[in-house]
């Protein structure tokens, strides 16, 4: 049986007066929301010691929205696994289509993320999916299955050990537009049938998110599904009670 976990993913907004409120929001259901699932929330950079501290007599987790493909040194503007993991951070997406997409981040880069993140005790949360044009095309799953490859080539077999994924439709990020429960569940199975080829138990205890629009109103659907184990949220998330709402609504 695999643990659910919800993930809010705040993207680039957020001050500190913004924390204390949602954070103040978050506090009377905190016993209740962490106990039939994980629930971890995801603040820009600046504000994680900060989230970390406010969260410290709670079972929230927080983590990063990125992290250096380099362990440390010259590399101006960059944030290690290490610094993150000092922040507090118990988690670190990697590849989210945004880094992807406007950033030029290559399955490559992603992947070397992913390993250094890992080798510093962070539990990373692999972002994949498709763009509107590929699913069109016909080509979602090899795309998927590219992103996954350029772990497992660059780490061998156990790369995906210890880690999490998260299956986000580009099309559906920020659009409002849902993938269907079946849809995701679709994409969801076909990950696992992918996995079973590295390793049966590996694809059986992965815990896998889908990402995209995810509302109050459309998350216990999806949720519902068998191969869906919680949800990455981004504009949902900034919310305190829709985020609770998700959360309760999952697992
Ligand atoms: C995300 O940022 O990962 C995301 C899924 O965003 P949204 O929920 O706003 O589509």
């Amino acid at each position: 049986m695999r643990r659910k976990l919800i993930a809010g993913n705040w993207k680039m907004h957020g001050t500190q007066e913004f924390i204390r409120e949602y954070v103040d929001a978050l506090m009377p259901n905190h016993i209740t929301l962490t106990e039939n699932r994980d629930v971890v929330v995801i603040p820009p950079f600046p504000y994680l010691s900060y989230l970390n501290s406010l969260f410290e007599q709670t079972n929230l987790s927080i983590g990063a929205q990125n992290v250096s493909s380099e362990l440390a040194g010259a590399f101006t503007g960059e944030v290690s696994a290490e610094m993150l993991k000092d922040a507090g951070c118990d988690y670190v997406l990697v590849g989210h289509s945004e880094r992807r997409t406007l950033f030029n981040e290559s399955n490559e880069l992603v992947a070397k993320k992913l390993l250094v993140a890992k080798s510093a005790g962070l539990t990373p949360i692999l972002c994949v999916g498709e763009t509107l044009e590929q699913r069109v095309q016909g080509i979602t799953e090899a795309t998927i299955s590219n992103q996954i490859q350029a772990v497992i080539e660059l780490g061998g077999d156990t790369a995906l050990e210890d880690t999490m994924l998260a299956y986000e439709p580009v099309w559906a990020i920020g659009t409002g537009q849902t993938a269907t429960p079946e849809q995701a569940q679709n994409v969801h199975e076909f990950i696992r049938n992918r996995l079973e080829g590295l390793s049966k138990s590996l694809s059986e205890r992965i815990i896998m998110l889908y990402g995209g629009s995810v509302k109050a109103s459309n998350a216990a659907e999806l949720m519902s599904m068998p191969d869906i184990d919680g949800a990455l949220v981004g504009g949902a998330s900034l919310k305190a009670e829709d985020f609770i709402q998700i959360c309760e609504t999952t697992g």
